[in-house]
């Protein structure tokens, strides 16, 4: 096997946030205490969102939020299916079923057009994917969720920084994981700022919040006092430290992505085979990935050739999440033909902040070799 010279992720930690995990272990207090605090309040104030609430990962934020907003057996949670399967898993914990609608063709988030036909008398909320770094059109979203009065909780966990912008919107100018009445957000060493594992909620909602943080620390109303069922949650003091040094660094970080994928963006625009990543309007996409379709000949070619001239791919994702076979066994035969369709096409390829212009300079190297090669 070849080697793989330029990963497709790879977490910045430095001597800071190095510096500020030995302090929290020298000071004894390493689980969820005054860091977590501080990393939820900056966090907050980062989304501009009042509340921040942290938990030990992506998931338990999607699967928190969910239930502090009282969603339960019974419920339907209408998500894309063109995602982690946590996004699936998250509605299932709760008892709810996920309705998986389809996404759109060019942005690959959750089709608006879609939802509507999908809501009866037991949708409670809509879960939008911020697939790859953006969000679909929430104006849309958000105006369907509010006649039908449903919740929208945005599963952000790709999107950490991302704007949307739209004129006369009344949400232009926020960041994602703001709009929605709740966001979720992963720190996984993958995504655009890390803790380890991790994760967060952000809300305006003061009840959700309050919630939440009981939800997170089992149902905790009280010192050793447990009015409802909760978990155990928690991020610790150790995980917020790196938190709080990432988040500093986050804006840089986003920054150096942008400009990969401009960089990209233009040299790839008219290579014959592949379709570059598009943005909607004037939005701030963040590329936690950047993902291109392979329009013409074999996947697994054009993957084998990159990963032979020592170029990472990864493929987010290869099934919709009803077609794993957990959902197949559990029933689950949802339809949903654009998602089928590029999840045979997708390729991610690196676009973190350690790639440098050599190694942007490979990849393009490399694609339009594999475009001669597979196309001609
Ligand atoms: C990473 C991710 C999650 C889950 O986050 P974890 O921190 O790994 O639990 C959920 N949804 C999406 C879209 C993700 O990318």
């Amino acid at each position: 096997m070849s080697k793989i010279n330029i990963p497709i992720a790879k977490p910045i930690i430095e001597d800071e946030e190095i510096e500020e995990v030995v302090k929290v272990l020298k000071s004894g207090f390493i689980a969820q205490g005054f860091k977590v605090a501080e990393f939820e309040k900056e966090f907050a104030e980062f989304i501009k969102a009042k509340y921040g609430i942290a938990t030990s990962s992506g998931t338990a934020a999607l699967h928190t939020a969910l239930l502090s907003c009282g969603i339960g057996e019974g419920d339907e949670v209408l998500t894309s299916p063109f995602s982690f399967v946590a996004t699936g898993n998250s509605i299932l914990y709760t008892g709810a079923k996920p309705v998986f609608i389809d996404i759109n063709k060019d942005t690959y988030t959750l089709d608006h057009d879609k939802l509507e036909t999908a809501i009866n008398n037991k949708t409670k909320a809509i879960m939008p994917v911020q697939l790859y770094g953006q969000s679909g059109d929430m104006d849309e979203i958000m105006k369907i969720a509010k006649k039908n009065n449903l919740t929208v909780i945005e599963d952000a966990s790709q999107a950490h920084g991302a704007i949307y912008k739209k004129n006369g919107s009344d949400f232009d100018g926020k960041k994602i994981g703001s709009i929605g009445d709740l966001g979720c957000f992963s720190f996984y060493p993958s995504k655009n700022m890390t803790t380890g594992e991790g994760g967060m909620i952000t809300t305006n909602n003061e009840e959700y919040a309050n919630k939440a943080k009981m939800i997170r620390s089992h149902g905790e109303s009280g010192r050793y006092k447990h009015a409802i069922l909760g978990y155990n949650f928690r991020m610790t003091d150790i995980s917020a430290a790196i938190g709080l040094v990432q988040l500093k660094k986050l804006d840089n970080f986003n920054q150096q992505r942008i400009k990969n994928a401009k960089f990209l963006n233009k040299e790839l625009a008219n290579l014959k085979g592949i379709k570059t990543p598009k943005t909607i309007g004037d939005s701030v996409h963040v590329y936690h990935q950047y993902t291109i379709s392979i329009e013409n000949g074999s996947r697994d070619e054009w993957i084998k050739f990159l990963n032979e001239n020592g170029v990472g791919t990864g493929i987010h994702y290869t099934t919709p999440i009803y077609k794993q076979e957990l959902y197949e066994n559990l029933g689950f035969k949802d339809k949903c033909p654009v998602s089928e369709y590029v999840a045979n096409k997708v390729v991610s390829i690196p676009i973190h902040p350690k790639i440098t212009m050599d190694d942007l300079k490979i990849i393009v190297d490399v694609l339009k070799r594999a475009s001669n090669k597979f196309i001609g």
